[in-house]
């Protein structure tokens, strides 16, 4: 565990040298959980929109795209509920005086059993090889019949105290705290408050206050600026149902604990999807657009050891069904997505508060109904960490020496194409220059001829771009280069004539798609 701490150490800082994430206002110290994308950063974050927004809007006729305001009106929020609901609930520690929430504490703390539980397994699996039977093991073995019934009792104490009638018993939450032993991670200590409710929306105003300055929010989601949108779209695009309406935009939380980089952030990004469905319908629109989703991660060809779902304990006030899709990060199995059903609720809450009639009308069975939604969202700024997390590699190379380098999904790479003179002289750089000038229409390419070769092939490596060109005395005789493969770092002569061939279709987005179909 303490190594993967250091890989994550190493992943954020080499974000910030390689110009993918700085800390905000970096100058003044930063600003807690808030952080800018940089040269490489901005174009890896629009290729991962790009790949999310085309996915939808692109590959399915029935799904449109909007771009609605962060500021809205304030009964939105009374309405979705997040001006009453939007909590969670924290918990301090008197002596480190940090601050946790309390929900997140039991969870890690249901973690940690588990986490003894897969250790057995995988001892027993090394000791038994092939003949080692997981399910008896799990069945017999006392250590993991022990944890399993720890892991067991907390789980079901959790739900009970997370679902409590008048809704969360934050005091039940508390002795679960001082029951399971959990103490502090900074302090060691078990001196904890009460826990209490805390609201996640950021309020500001609007309107000079000699006029009445109203209280507005900045959105916690952009889901209820589609909601809101519902009927324009629905009408002037003559959607039928089913239909969705896609989103990228920023969203702002007042999170407890700001921790882990770019992973819980105040200000972050989310590509969100709501697609409207015939009530009854639900669960089967859920279970394929889990499928959908989960298709669309796998396809960067991370491997699907590395994903899974995780059902809600507890549902949110407005789902009937709820899962996240969770990426292994340095630091554990993580959310990276969230895919709800989330029933009529928000239509409905929308139509009561504003008055307006919120509805379907179904040509083909003559009824009028409010439609229900499966949501499906997603944090353009996790899944640009877990791509992180994945692409980074410190390679040891045969001769010994130790390459650091970004394995990014071609598409989804800032710079596509490096072209370098192998001298200052002699027209070479001329020729780079003249290669670039015609590829830089086709993919982002970047002109390098500071240092020697090697060095050069480092820095792109770092940036994670898979192809590097390198024009020399050849060149000039026979207009052909030497191309290197970012992950083989194997190196070929090829035409210059050929170059937009060879690597078009591997670095653009399409070719991701074409794969989802
Ligand atoms: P968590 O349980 O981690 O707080 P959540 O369940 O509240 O997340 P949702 O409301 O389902 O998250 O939001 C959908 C997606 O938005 C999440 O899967 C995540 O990718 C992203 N997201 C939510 N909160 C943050 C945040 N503070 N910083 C970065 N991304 C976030």
């Amino acid at each position: 565990m303490a190594q993967q701490e250091d890989v994550f150490k190493k992943i954020v800082s080499h974000c910030k040298e390689y110009g993918f994430v700085f800390p905000s206002s970096d100058i003044y110290d930063g600003l807690a959980a808030v952080y800018d994308y940089g040269q490489n950063g901005v174009e890896l974050k629009n290729n991962i929109k790009q790949y999310w927004w085309q996915s939808m809007v692109l590959l399915h006729e029935n799904i449109v795209g909007i771009d609605a305001a962060i500021f809205m009106h304030p009964t939105t929020w009374k309405a979705s509920g997040h001006v009453d609901a939007f909590n969670d609930p924290l918990i301090d520690n008197r002596d480190s005086k940090k601050r946790y929430r309390a929900d997140v504490l039991i969870e890690e703390q249901m973690a940690k059993y588990e986490d003894k539980i897969q250790k057995e397994i995988e001892k027993a699996q090394k000791r038994f090889g092939d003949s080692f039977d997981e399910a008896k093991f799990r069945a017999t073995n006392e250590r993991v019949l022990e944890n399993q019934k720890k892991y067991d009792d907390l789980h079901h104490r959790f739900q009970e105290v997370m679902n409590a009638p008048g809704g969360i018993d934050l005091d039940g939450m508390k002795q679960i705290i001082l029951d399971e032993g959990i103490v502090c991670p900074i302090s060691g200590t078990r001196n904890w408050t009460d826990v209490r409710q805390f609201n996640l929306m950021f309020k500001t105003e609007m309107g000079s206050t000699a006029d009445g300055a109203s209280t507005i929010y900045l959105r916690p989601e952009t889901a209820q600026g589609i909601f809101v949108n519902y009927l324009n779209v629905q009408k002037t695009g003559r959607m039928k149902i089913p239909f969705g309406i896609a989103q990228i935009g920023k969203a702002f939380r007042n999170e407890i604990v700001a921790r882990q980089f770019i992973f819980r952030m105040r200000e972050f990004e989310q590509m969100e999807m709501q697609f409207f469905i015939q009530p009854g319908t639900e669960l089967d629109w859920f279970a394929k657009w889990k499928e959908t989703r989960m298709k669309w991660h796998q396809n960067l060809g991370f491997g699907a050891e590395n994903y899974r779902f995780h059902d809600h304990d507890k549902l949110a006030h407005y789902a009937n069904a709820a899962t996240d899709i969770e990426f292994r990060m340095p630091f554990g199995f993580k959310e990276v997505e969230g895919i709800h059903s989330r029933t009529n609720f928000d239509l409905s809450q929308h139509a009561k508060y504003s008055g307006k009639k919120i509805e379907y009308f179904d040509p083909e069975t003559n009824e009028s109904y409010t439609p229900y939604v499966i949501e499906t969202s997603i944090g353009v700024d996790r899944m640009f960490l877990s791509i992180m997390c994945h692409s980074y590699e410190e390679q040891v190379l045969p001769d010994g020496q130790t390459r650091t380098v970004l394995h990014l999904p071609a598409a989804l790479a800032p710079v596509k194409l490096a072209v370098f003179p192998l001298t200052k002289k002699d027209g070479m750089p001329e020729k780079a220059q003249e290669i670039i000038n015609d590829l830089r229409f086709h993919f982002n390419c970047k002109y390098e001829e500071k240092d020697q070769i090697g060095k050069r092939y480092r820095r792109m490596d770092a940036i994670g771009c898979p192809y590097c060109v390198t024009v020399d005395q050849q060149t000039l005789q026979d207009n052909t280069v030497t191309l290197r493969d970012r992950d083989t770092m194997e190196q070929h002569r090829v035409a210059i004539s050929d170059l937009r061939s060879i690597i078009e279709d591997k670095v653009s987005i399409t070719s991701l798609l074409k794969k989802l179909l």
